[in-house]
């Protein structure tokens, strides 16, 4: 019989860390942390190929696996000297799910398995604490009711509500054993009005009941979107773990608590964590009251009292085994552990989620206190998350007026819209709203909202709230527990400081330091971007120099070049702050729409023949060679590669009957007239009509304008002492034929210039790999180009025959049903678009060894496309300026990955 429970015990453990894809990442740690010694609840794990199976089955638990819980069960009721469903000497379980990735919240868990009328009473006799036993039933009552059979929790939360006025209790441990013995039977009411069914009081029924469930949350729509975002499979299935109570809940000596190794937030080295007193399981992430920091070295005010100084012991013993958890799993852990009457015990572990800033900072200081190598430092960091980093801050000069304050619980800034629920987020962020989700605490219901929203703010619960985690996991910045915010859902209010707002105004928040905002705040250049580019000193940002010292780990190991697309000086400027290696793409149609230029750009398209062309392209040429200088300098000493005009032309039409007016009077030509060649310009598809390489094939004064401007540029340039390469690229050659045409024009001005100014310049031709033919004749092409670029957007579209501004009516369906993995267009379609890529490198660098090849299509800043490209023997991708740093670390990453 197939194996699917494997125990960790006092006697021996059958798993182990490396587990994780049978186990689930929460029972393979448990077995690691028993078999290390450290103190863990005797329990089991039924494997995640138990699920899959279940889902095969339809639903039906398969052959055999209920024996093998059986014998489970009976190996723990040895240990322990209790008995599941006993009257006397009960033994409670928690049944637990945990996937292979952890879904933090994302599926169901039980606790206190194991106990009914009868048993409630041995329990409470046997530890002489009633108050506890029935606190207990209720809380096992409930999340029985809505793990197993679905009862919404708002009927037991009301209920709790109630019975609290009545006694005249603040909060839930202000309740009486008789006030609580008094809610389980209001519960068990609740439960049979609200499924139909008597609370089951077998309890091994409760524990089949329960298995099958936390299988089924594999399945809940909360978890499949946080799959969908998180691209995990929706294949893997959950582990299930049987794990013996042990209790927060028996008085002011027991707690509950979470822990982080070090801050998830900024990454800095300090113990940090919150707990509760006589409390249970989810109670500290779930907000019910404010909980209190663990360690002194965490809290935020003196005032706090915190588990240091109120149970020495256990904190003794808890700071023990962090210590040794994050040596041995060598990164930062998110524990949970529970004090039953002093007495620590842990219930989890696993690798922290963090922002991009702690991300860094802890990979950093890993290697300095040798415990990480560099390279596993450089993997640790996802390279997109940079982005949060490099982008928003409220500029520190904006007016601001404040709204509230909270705990600082994921960093970065954000404005957007109040909305109160989230639904409405995303309705409102797919109307292109900026939103900031607002909610007295947010629950794993809530995850598609805080996807769609820029920013997440809740007047409850503490650093370790769900809402906390969940943010900087998916890298938002956000506030929680803003207490003093009041949030009035059923009129769409939020008040505070003498201030109400409605949903729909706009707020700020300020996630690296908890301050709220009332409307939109101007946001400013990141505290790194700031010194990157040279408005701040890198010894006033705390995280720049961590930021620096891996990036040049990066730059060390990686193989590919960085370069940048980059049509203007600024931005090139930008980019090479930002560590760009050259220019991969320098696109030179925009410059033709700046201020005059465009009337000359038409001027030359009304002309009713070459000569006017040319008249109108001598008006243009000095701008142009004006741009190429900016540029050059910029970029001094290293590579510029310049794409000849590529656009169709009717993009530079006039619009208005005003701007055909003007054209008119400019050129003499009448209006009706100008309307009537205007209209002939227009094409039925122009993606695939006159533009690229067979502009400058038909009109060659284009290519010889722009080579001019090009070349007198570098010679103007050189004169002056200044380095220059450039390279000319052709974009959208198919044919060998159009390459060679536009070489001859493009060499022959350069042979002309030089002559002229009488200075020798280098430069190289080269071409665009953007049409599938080129790829396949790429051998033929290299014959005459000196590089190939590959222009992976019009690649794509040609490649799929799909129009990427069309696309958006059928694509996400397509990536939705898994035709195809992810979307062509963001990350390189490595069978198709790839394959055909891969053609081009070979067979280009057949004829010419030498051949430099790049890539310059947005795919050039996606790391996923960034590892194909080092795959394929690039040698560049080039990428936007502010995804140049996320280029070089991923560059890094592909190298290492390749190592391997
Ligand atoms: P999640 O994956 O959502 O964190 P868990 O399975 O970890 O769910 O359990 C939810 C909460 O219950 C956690 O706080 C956990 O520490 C607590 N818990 C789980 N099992 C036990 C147990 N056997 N004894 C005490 N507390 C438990
Ligand atoms: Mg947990
Ligand atoms: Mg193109």
């Amino acid at each position: 019989m197939k194996k699917y429970v494997y125990c960790f015990d006092s006697q021996g453990t059958e798993g182990n860390a490396k587990m994780r894809n049978l186990l689930g990442g929460k029972g393979a740690n448990l077995a690691e942390m028993n078999r290390i010694g450290i103190p863990v609840p005797p329990g089991f794990t039924i494997s995640t190929a138990a699920c899959v199976e279940y889902f095969k089955l339809n639903n039906k638990l398969p052959y055999g696996l209920m024996n093998q819980v059986q014998e489970g069960i009976l190996r723990i009721e040895k240990n322990m000297a209790r008995k599941l469903g006993d009257y006397k000497n009960p033994l409670l379980v928690s049944v637990r799910s945990g996937a292979r990735i952890s879904m933090p919240g994302m599926m169901d868990t039980v606790l206190n398995l194991g106990l009914n009328d009868k048993s409630v009473i041995g329990l409470a006799k046997e530890t002489e604490n009633p108050r506890f036993a029935y606190d207990s039933y209720r809380r096992f009552i409930q999340m029985f009711g809505n793990v197993v059979f679905g009862i919404n929790g708002v009927h037991f939360e009301k209920a709790l509500d109630k019975k609290k006025e009545e006694a005249g209790a603040a909060y839930d441990t202000d309740l009486t054993a008789e006030d609580l013995k008094n809610l389980v039977e209001r519960f068990k009411q609740i439960f049979k009005e609200q499924s139909n069914k008597a609370f089951p009081q077998d309890a091994w029924e409760q524990l089949t009941d329960a298995i099958m469930a936390v299988f089924r949350s594999w399945n809940t729509k909360r978890a499949a979107d946080y799959r969908s975002v998180n691209k995990i499979s929706d294949d893997w299935g959950t582990a299930v773990n049987i794990v013996t109570m042990v209790f927060g809940n028996m008085g002011d000596d027991s707690a509950t608590g979470v822990a982080f190794t070090r801050d998830p937030a900024t990454g800095e080295k300090r113990f940090f964590g919150e707990f509760l007193k006589n409390a249970q399981g989810e109670d500290v992430v779930a907000g019910i009251r404010t909980p209190q920091p663990i360690s002194k070295a965490g809290r935020s005010s003196e005032d706090q009292i915190t588990l240091e100084e109120e149970l020495p012991e256990a904190y003794k013993d808890l700071e023990a085994i962090y210590k040794k958890l994050e040596k041995h799993y060598r990164d930062m852990q998110d524990m949970e552990f529970t004090i039953q009457k002093g007495k620590l015990w842990m219930l989890q572990t696993r690798t922290g989620k963090r922002t991009a800033m702690a991300a860094i900072r802890i990979a950093v200081d890993m290697v300095e206190e040798d415990l990480i190598t560099r390279e596993e430092a450089i993997m640790r960091v996802e390279p997109d998350k940079l982005d949060q980093l490099l982008h928003e801050r409220f500029d520190p000069k904006a007016k601001k007026r404040l709204f509230g304050v909270g705990i600082n619980a994921s960093p970065g800034a954000a404005s957007g819209v109040i909305a109160l629920d989230p639904d409405k987020a995303v309705t409102w962020a797919k109307e292109g709203k900026s939103v900031i989700l607002v909610r007295t605490e947010t629950s794993p219901d809530d995850f598609h909202g805080m996807v769609a929203a820029k920013g997440i703010l809740t007047s409850r619960g503490g650093s370790t709230s769900h809402a906390a985690v969940v943010a900087r996991g998916i890298g938002k910045p956000c506030i929680a527990g803003a207490e003093k915010i009041e949030i009035d859902y059923s009129n769409h209010l939020v008040v505070s400081n003498g201030i109400t707002l409605k949903e729909g105004d706009e707020i700020s928040i300020d996630g690296s330091v908890g301050e709220i905002y009332v409307g939109s705040v101007l946001t400013g250049s990141s505290e790194i971007t700031a010194v990157i580019l040279g408005q701040m000193k890198p010894e006033e940002a705390s995280m720049y120099s961590y930021y620096d010292k891996l990036m040049t780990w990066a730059d060390d190991v990686r193989r590919l070049g960085i370069r940048t697309n980059s049509d203007t000086p600024h931005d090139s400027w930008t980019a090479r702050k930002f560590g760009a290696e050259g220019i991969g793409l320098c696109r030179t149609e925009h410059m033709f729409f700046e201020g005059d230029r465009i009337l000359a750009v038409r001027e030359m398209i009304f002309a009713s023949d070459s000569e006017g062309r040319k008249k109108a392209l001598d008006k243009i040429r000095p701008m142009q060679q004006k741009d190429f200088e900016d540029i050059f300098k910029e970029m001094e000493g290293l590579p510029v590669t310049i794409r000849l005009l590529d656009p169709p032309l009717h993009e530079f039409l006039p619009h208005t009957n005003e701007e055909y007016e003007e054209l008119s009077k400019r050129i003499g030509i009448p209006v009706e007239e100008l309307m009537r060649r205007g209209q002939q310009l227009k094409e039925v598809n122009p993606m695939l009509g006159h533009r690229g390489c067979r502009l400058g094939v038909v009109h060659p004064e284009i290519t010889e304008m722009q080579s001019r401007a090009i070349f007198t540029a570098a010679a103007n340039l050189i004169k002056k002492g200044v380095k220059v390469i450039p390279e000319v690229m052709v974009p959208l050659v198919g044919l060998k034929a159009e390459l060679d045409d536009q070489e001859q024009i493009i060499r022959r001005v350069a042979e002309e210039i030089q002559r002229e100014t009488n200075i020798p310049f280098e430069y190289k031709v080269g071409t665009m790999i953007e049409v599938p033919r080129a790829a396949l004749m790429a051998d033929k092409i290299a014959e005459t180009a000196e590089f190939f670029s590959f222009g992976t957007n019009d690649l794509t579209q040609m490649t799929f025959g799909m129009s990427r501004d069309d696309a958006g009516k059928f694509l996400p369906l397509y990536v939705e049903r898994g035709f195809c993995r992810v979307d062509p267009f963001q990350s390189i379609d490595r069978d198709g678009v790839g394959q055909l890529m891969g053609i081009g490198v070979e067979k280009g660098r057949k004829t010419r060894p030498e051949l430099k090849i790049g890539i310059c299509g947005e795919h050039g800043g996606n790391p996923q496309s960034i590892e194909f490209c080092d795959e394929l023997n690039l040698d560049y991708v080039s990428c936007s300026p502010y995804r140049v740093p996320i280029a070089r670390l991923a560059a890094a990453q592909a190298k290492l990955k390749h190592q391997k």
